[in-house]
């Protein structure tokens, strides 16, 4: 089977709208509409019928372009039951297994409350939407959840193989490495990923997909058990840290700030 291949539809700020497309059908799958026209484009551009709407949570500048999609569209929107985006058609709740017949895909839902509480991921294959809970070298902020609840998320996400790939809801992958190598400034994998980053930002490509495997070495957020992360975490915190969750818990305020 070939590698599934997501596109990025950059959208407001710094969204990314992810399409998967079945070639032959010419059917489409969205992923977090933030607004109608770069979508609208995408699909005139290509002939393409859009089928099927995922959403990961219910953040305007990832919700923001389905009422006017509906005008024209009439795809199933699939959401977490816990959402109060009104246009989710198809509520899910956690390790629900579901098919869009149309993509000839199988998605599995991973619950990951924290940014939001009714944010999910969706797994295809290797493919996972992540949202705005795991980003390339950073993690959400924490918005309606705790601490713990958003570590356990990405404790979640962090447990899957390590070859998933990472489809994320912003391109924040430059300013999260600065932040990664402030806490941990000998981190070559860190360095040479943000060079790299640099320069696909330069010539306007995303930096991503990331992966679980990248990830775990230049991902902060994922790294609250590296004696590198705990040292700089107690010396920001001033104080001994003595859970992973402690260090997390650093480590996202001190972003807040960042
Ligand atoms: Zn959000």
């Amino acid at each position: 089977m070939p590698a599934l291949q997501p596109v990025a539809i950059p959208a407001l700020t710094d969204n990314y709208i992810w399409a998967m497309v079945h070639p032959k059908k010419k059917t489409c799958l969205i992923v977090d509409p933030g607004e109608a026209l770069p979508v609208q484009h995408f699909l005139e551009q290509h002939q393409l019928s859009l089928s099927h709407i995922l959403i990961t949570h219910h953040h305007q500048d990832h919700t923001g372009g389905l009422s006017e999609l509906l005008d024209t569209h009439a795809p199933i929107i699939t959401g977490s039951s816990r959402s109060p985006c009104p246009y989710i058609k198809h509520p899910v709740k956690d390790q629900i297994h579901f098919t869009v017949p149309d993509l000839e895909l199988e998605f599995e839902t991973i619950e990951i409350p924290g940014h939001t509480l009714c944010h999910t991921a969706f797994l295809t294959q290797d493919v996972l939407f992540t949202g705005d809970t795991l980003f390339s070298a950073g993690c959400g902020r924490i918005f309606e959840g705790s601490v713990p609840m958003m570590y356990a998320s990405l404790q979640k996400l962090a447990h899957l193989h390590p070859s998933t790939r990472l489809f994320c809801g912003h391109e924040y992958t430059v300013a999260n490495l600065d932040f990664a190598l402030t806490v941990e400034p000998d981190n070559q994998a860190a360095q040479q990923h943000k060079n790299w980053a640099l320069h696909q930002t330069a010539v306007q490509r995303p930096t991503l997909p990331s992966t679980l495997s990248l990830e775990y070495k230049i991902n902060p957020f994922l790294r609250c058990s590296e004696p590198s992360v705990i040292q700089a975490a107690e010396q920001h915190a001033y104080q001994t840290l003595n859970h992973p969750i402690e260090v997390f818990k650093i480590l996202r305020q001190w972003k807040d700030q960042f």
